[in-house]
C-alpha cells in the first residue's frame, strides 16, 4: 500500500492479512501524534448473522454504553439493531443518527428527573424499573412510558462483572412493587428484565434468571393485571464459542418456561459486537533500559481505553510493529508498558516479552472495542475521549 491509497473517510477494504500494511499506511498519514482505533464493519456484519442463526428470536438491543462510535451504531442500525440507552446523552446519540425514538429501551432502572422528561419530549417509551420511589418519578413526569420490572436474577456469581446488587428486585419485592405501579398508580408494566452480569461464564445462569422471568408473568393473573408480552434477556454475551451455548440455553429455557405465542424477546448485548471489531494503535513515545529490562510509554494507558484493564484483562491480542518493516527487532526482552499518565498505576502490562521498540514504533491492541474509549477521561491533560476511528472492512480470505 502507498500512501496515495490513504483517504482517512473511506472505508479501506482490504484481506484480514492486510491488516498490518493498512496500519502503517495510517500511522504514516495520521496527523497528530495520537492513538488511532480501526473500526472493521465486516466483523459487525459477521457478528450479526452470527447473533441471527443463534438467536432467531430474540431482536437485539445494543447497549451503547459499550461504545457509542457512530459508525458502529450507524452499522447497527443498518444490520435490523434497536439500542439500548442509559442516559440522555446515548439517547441523543442514537437519534441523531437518524434512528427512531421506537428503536431505543431505556433501561436504565433508576434515571434522573431531567432524563425522564427528555424521553418523555423525544418519545421514548419503554424503560426499566425497581424502586417504587422510580415509578413515581415516570407517574410523574412520563405516564405513557411502558415499564419493565427488572428482576434480580437469581446467581450472577457466574459472570465476571455481576450486577445484582446494585439493580434488580428481590423475590420478596415482585408483587408488592407490581401491584403499587399497576394498581395504585396506574402504569402498564408489560414484561421483565434482567442483566446475568457481564462476561457471563457460566451457561445456566441464563435459565436460572428466565424461570425467576417466568414467576413474574405468572402473578399477573393473581394481582389482576394485564397479561406481560416482552422478555428481556439483558448482555453478558461475548462472541466466543460459549456464545452458541448459552443461546441453546436461553432458547431451551425460553421454549420450557414461555410457551405463550405472542411473547417479544429482546436482548441488550454490549460487548458482543464491538469488542472483537475494534484494534486500538499507539505509539512509543518513550523507552528506558534497566539492565536487562525495558520500559515502554506509549500515549494510551488506564484513565483512557484501557481502563476495563484495571478490572479484567481485555484485550488478547498485542502486536508491536515498527513503522517500517524492515526494521523490525529479533531482540526479545522483558518489557513493561506505561501509559501517558503520571499516576505509576498506569501501566497497561507488566513484564511481558516484547521484540525491542524505538521512539514512534507502533503497539497493535486487539479486541479493543468494549468499554474501553467510552471510559476515557481527560486526566492529567490527555483527552483519551477524542481517539479517532479509522473504517476497514476485511474479507475473510
Ligand atoms: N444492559 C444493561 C442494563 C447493562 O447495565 C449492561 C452493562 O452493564 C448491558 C446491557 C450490556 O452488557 P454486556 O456488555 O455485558 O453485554
Amino acid at each position: 500500500m502507498v500512501s496515495s491509497d490513504f483517504d482517512k473517510n473511506r472505508v479501506h477494504k482490504i484481506a484480514k492479512d492486510g491488516m498490518t500494511d493498512l496500519i502503517r499506511l495510517i500511522a504514516e498519514n495520521h496527523e497528530a501524534s495520537q492513538p488511532f482505533y480501526l473500526l472493521d464493519l465486516a466483523t459487525i456484519e459477521r457478528l450479526m448473522n452470527k447473533w441471527n442463526n443463534s438467536f432467531p428470536n430474540v431482536k437485539p438491543f445494543y447497549a451503547v454504553k459499550c461504545n457509542s462510535e457512530p459508525a458502529l451504531l450507524t452499522k447497527l442500525a443498518n444490520l435490523g439493531a434497536n439500542f439500548d440507552c442509559a442516559s440522555l446523552l446515548e439517547i441523543d446519540t442514537v437519534l441523531s443518527l437518524g434512528i427512531s425514538s421506537n428503536q431505543i429501551i431505556f433501561a436504565n432502572p433508576c434515571k434522573a428527573i431531567s432524563h425522564i422528561k427528555h424521553a418523555a419530549s423525544v418519545g421514548v417509551n419503554l424503560t426499566t424499573f425497581d424502586s417504587k420511589l422510580e415509578v413515581d418519578k415516570i407517574k410523574k413526569w412520563h405516564p405513557q412510558c411502558h415499564l419493565l420490572l427488572r428482576i434480580k436474577a437469581p446467581r450472577d456469581s457466574g459472570s465476571l462483572r455481576p450486577l445484582g446488587k446494585k439493580f434488580g428486585v428481590l423475590p420478596e419485592e415482585i408483587e408488592p412493587l407490581l401491584h403499587y405501579a399497576c394498581n395504585v398508580v396506574g402504569l402498564k408494566v408489560v414484561g421483565v428484565s434482567f442483566h446475568v452480569g457481564s462476561i457471563a461464564q457460566d451457561t445456566r445462569i441464563y435459565r436460572e434468571a428466565i424461570a425467576s422471568a417466568r414467576t413474574v408473568f405468572d402473578v399477573t393473573d393473581y394481582l389482576g393485571i394485564p397479561k406481560m408480552q416482552i422478555l428481556n434477556i439483558g448482555g453478558g454475551f461475548r462472541s466466543t464459542q460459549l456464545f452458541e451455548e448459552i443461546a441453546t440455553v436461553v432458547n431451551e429455557a425460553v421454549q420450557d418456561y414461555f410457551p405463550e405465542p405472542n411473547l417479544t424477546i429482546i436482548a441488550e448485548p454490549g460487548r458482543f459486537f464491538p469488542e472483537t471489531s475494534f484494534t486500538l494503535v499507539t505509539h512509543v513515545i518513550g523507552k528506558r533500559v534497566r539492565g536487562e529490562k525495558v520500559e515502554y510509554w506509549i500515549d494510551e494507558g488506564i484513565y483512557g481505553s484501557f481502563r476495563p484493564t484495571l478490572y479484567n484483562s481485555c484485550f488478547v491480542g498485542m502486536k508491536p510493529l515498527s513503522v517500517k518493516a524492515s526494521e523490525e527487532s529479533c531482540q526479545i526482552c522483558e518489557s513493561t508498558i506505561y501509559g501517558p499518565s503520571c499516576d505509576s498505576l498506569d501501566a497497561v502490562a507488566v513484564d511481558i516479552n516484547l521484540p525491542e521498540l524505538q521512539l514512534d514504533d507502533l503497539i497493535v491492541f486487539y479486541n479493543m472495542g468494549a468499554y474501553s474509549k467510552c471510559a476515557g477521561t481527560k486526566f492529567n491533560g490527555f483527552d483519551m475521549l477524542s481517539t479517532p476511528t479509522y473504517l476497514v472492512s476485511t474479507n475473510s480470505s
